[in-house]
């Protein structure tokens, strides 16, 4: 993988650098963001047309450049392009799929953050995403209530601090790489002046959308920190893992990250046996480990990436059958009001 970090350029009179965004800004702002384009891109003829403007007018679409080059032109069932593609059933109403499936609104103490389980919170580090999966369980979520302000995030320390039961901090989003090098090494550095702190976790879909995300200024402050790192991946298909992905992956681990991987059981993506057992290989290769597979959370707009608890249990049967017991991710659902996640 190539890496770039920030480039200076110079002036015409060449006395004064001038810093460049880093390269994955640059893709971020490229996303593809308008559903006529994300047709005509892979190839989709007009049929999906309709279907793709009014799930966007539900939830916006953004496809960074990097992953759509890992989808199948023409091919409507790809499992990247399922995943992100809006359709017009996002607006039809499903029994029990409601705008705050995990009830997070009850659980949100301070601004941008959120206290579910004991011994850890969740810091929402940056509103955005790199891409927009039309699953999102947060695809609702009032992103504007939840933007601290410098000094909102100071009280959101302090109550950290207040508190010697938390040994865990866990950056989320929206995705918190989206957020700049120099905000994260700035909240991370508050984070580790907090002695009872042991933990920081970040669950992030950066890495694997736009590999470049993993440059120089994000393994600095990453390598530097006391704090033990764990970084959650979330990778629903092994298409979705390419070389790019791969050395980034590598990347991580030499700045001592441990990897994980969280993937959601998506109908039409990821539903069959051979599919799980490809991705969990796959993960492998890469250096991560497929920890959760969780059952679809009912959020509104997404009934039809649903799969039965059922065929759930069966399809994680027959990976016990084809990969050693470390490759089987576990089978959970996140349930509002319990103390952690419950297995299926
Ligand atoms: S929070 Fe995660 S799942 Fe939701 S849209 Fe962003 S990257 Fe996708």
């Amino acid at each position: 993988m190539i890496t770039r970090s920030p480039i200076l350029l110079q002036r015409h009179d060449e006395t004064e650098p001038l810093p460049v965004p880093p390269a994955w800004q640059a893709q971020l702002a490229g996303a593809i963001r308008d559903p006529a384009e994300l047709c005509r891109r892979l190839g989709l003829d007009a049929r999906w047309h309709p279907g793709a403007e009014a799930g966007h007018a539900l939830f916006e679409v953004r496809v960074p450049e990097a992953f759509l080059v890992r989808m199948r032109p023409g091919d409507p069932t790809d499992p990247l392009l399922r995943q992100v593609l809006p359709l017009g059933e996002e607006a039809v109403p499903a029994p029990g799929f409601v705008a705050d499936p995990l009830q997070e609104a009850a659980h949100t103490p301070a601004r941008g953050l959120i206290h579910k389980y004991d011994g850890r919170v969740l810091l929402i580090a940056s509103p955005a995403c790199a891409v927009n999966c039309r699953y999102c369980f947060r695809r609702h979520f009032p992103y504007g209530d939840n933007a601290p302000s410098r000094a909102q995030w100071e009280a959101t320390l302090d109550t950290l601090r207040d508190d010697p039961t938390i040994r865990e901090a866990i950056l989320s989003g929206g995705d918190p790489l989206a957020a700049s090098d120099r905000q994260l090494a700035w909240l991370v550095n508050r984070l580790e002046a907090i002695p009872h702190l042991t933990r920081l976790r970040l669950h992030t879909r950066l890495p694997v959308v736009i590999p470049d995300r993993v440059d120089d200024a994000l393994l600095d402050w990453l390598g530097k920190t006391r704090l033990q790192k764990v970084l959650v991946l979330h990778v629903n298909h092994a298409n979705e893992i390419d070389d790019a992905v791969v050395a980034a992956c590598a990347r991580l681990k030499a700045a001592g990250v441990t990897l994980l991987n969280q993937s959601v059981l998506l109908r039409g993506v990821n539903d069959s046996r051979d599919a799980l057992a490809a991705l969990s290989e796959r993960l492998f290769e890469a250096g991560v480990l497929p920890y959760y597979l969780h059952v679809l959370d009912p959020v509104a707009g997404a009934a039809h990436f649903d799969v039965s608890d059922d065929q759930a249990r069966e399809l994680v049967a027959g990976l016990r059958d084809m990969l050693p017991g470390f490759l089987v991710p576990r089978l959970v659902r996140e349930i509002p009001g319990e103390g952690s996640k419950t297995p299926l």
